[in-house]
């Protein structure tokens, strides 16, 4: 049998892109992140012409390039998986729960390089670039950081990537880096410092920030989970499982399935968010329930990528748009519980997952237990981060890149020196 020919390349007419906050609809040029209208903060969001979402015949993220913003597609990008779960759901009292699995699980035939699904988004952020893009700049707390150098060094697109040193194993691959992807560490410091030098870098005048959520790219390519899951269940669930930093994945689901009922393809409601951060230290859950704690600097939690300290709450379409629209909302899970539900993940399932992904699974069989979700309904559970131990046995990994510039945090918090650090790792892209 003949391979079928390759589709052509998508272009920027199948899309445009809306504010939901004024409602005007725009071309895009690849890499917009907000409206040009003066307005609050809104996300925007792709609105497709193609009613089909999935490509017969094709595998892997670009299955769906039909609901993704992208100009061309980036070979070898993969999908995530799907898999009933009924041992799982029977552990913790539920009769239909399904998982959207990002990681290396080799049986199922999952295998993602971060083994996350930052390596969604960054394919079809990737994707969405214009010709001869400019460098693009990347805060991370370490997946992001995983995905983009690997998407990047792959298809030969400058980037420059600003991490917390802590995060830096998550780099630990194939091993050194390209010269087109630089990479700068913020020593001792987090997510939140990551962010800031990341910002200074381009408020110079160097570079374009990716992001984030705003980037209607990364989001579409999230929602390629949702989408995996109803090719798999051909129903939106009930419930939507899933720990959260920004929460871009939760917002991804809920924009996918609203696609998914406005074309036709589902009547069925609008799945319910059930959204995870670690108990000590939850920004997102905080401002869902109106508190305000003084950031501990000293806090450890075991999942650092949910601490997201300026998370997309409040702006149209963010998250507090999210949880009106959908219902549901966020929970916590504390350090044993989250080890609790690893350990049970890993003996029902006989693979790894992150303490991250423990998180969404903790609160969900907390949220069963105090019938905030019913033992029969549907339920999605999005687990993010699986896998890695296994493949660190099966592929013994080089050891991660040397950075080209490390800032102390201290520099990073100061705002002069911050100003002075920011040229120097400016200067990087020359
Ligand atoms: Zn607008």
């Amino acid at each position: 049998m003949t391979p079928p020919p390759n589709p052509p390349p998508p272009t920027r007419e199948r899309y445009r892109l809306c504010c939901p906050e004024c409602g005007a609809r725009t071309a895009d040029d690849g890499l917009r992140l907000t409206c040009p209208a003066e307005h609050g903060p809104a996300l925007l969001s792709a609105e497709y012409t193609s009613a089909r979402f999935a490509t017969p015949g094709r595998t892997g993220l670009f299955r769906y390039a039909d609901w993704l913003p992208v100009v061309r597609e980036v070979p070898d990008s993969p999908a995530p998986v799907a898999l009933p779960a009924p041992a799982l759901g029977a552990e913790i009292g539920l009769t239909d729960l399904w998982l959207v699995f990002n990681g290396y699980w080799p049986e199922r035939g999952a295998d993602l390089p971060s083994c996350t699904f930052k390596d969604l988004e960054a394919g079809a952020v990737l994707g969405r670039l214009p010709d001869r893009p400019p460098v693009l700049v990347v805060a991370s707390a370490g997946n992001t950081a995983a995905a983009f150098a690997a998407g990047c060094a792959r298809h030969d697109i400058r980037c420059l990537i600003v991490m917390p040193d802590f995060a830096l194993p998550r780099l630990a691959g194939d091993g050194p880096l390209p010269s087109g992807v630089r990479l700068v560490t913020v020593d001792g410091g987090d997510y939140d410092d990551a962010i800031a030098l990341a910002t200074a870098v381009t408020e110079g005048g160097v570079g374009q920030f990716e992001g984030g959520i705003r980037n209607v790219a990364r989001r579409d390519g999230l929602g390629t989970c949702l989408l995996t899951a109803f090719e798999a269940t051909g129903r939106l669930p009930e419930v939507y499982v899933q720990a959260v930093g920004s929460g871009a994945g939760a917002v991804a689901a809920h924009e996918a399935a609203l696609r998914l009922r406005a074309h036709g393809h589902t009547t069925d409601p609008l799945p319910r968010m059930l959204l995870g951060q670690n108990a000590a230290l939850a920004p997102l859950h905080d401002l869902w329930r109106g508190e305000r704690r003084p950031r501990d600097p000293g806090v450890e939690v075991l999942a650092p990528e949910l601490t997201n300290g300026a998370p997309p709450y409040l702006p149209r379409g963010g998250v507090r748009d999210l949880l009106r629209s959908a219902g549901g909302g966020l929970c916590v899970a504390d350090a044993a519980a989250t080890r609790a539900a690893q350990r049970l993940f890993e003996w029902v399932e006989g693979i790894d997952i992150e303490p991250a992904a423990a998180v969404a699974l903790a609160g969900l069989a907390d949220a069963v237990a105090a019938g905030s979700v019913r033992p029969d309904e549907r339920v999605l559970l999005n687990v993010t981060g699986g896998g890695r131990q296994r493949r660190a046995a099966d592929r013994p990994a080089a050891d991660p890149p040397r950075p080209r510039v490390r800032v102390p945090a201290g520099d990073v918090r100061d705002p002069h020196a911050r100003q002075l650090a920011a040229k120097q790792v400016g200067e990087l892209l020359d």
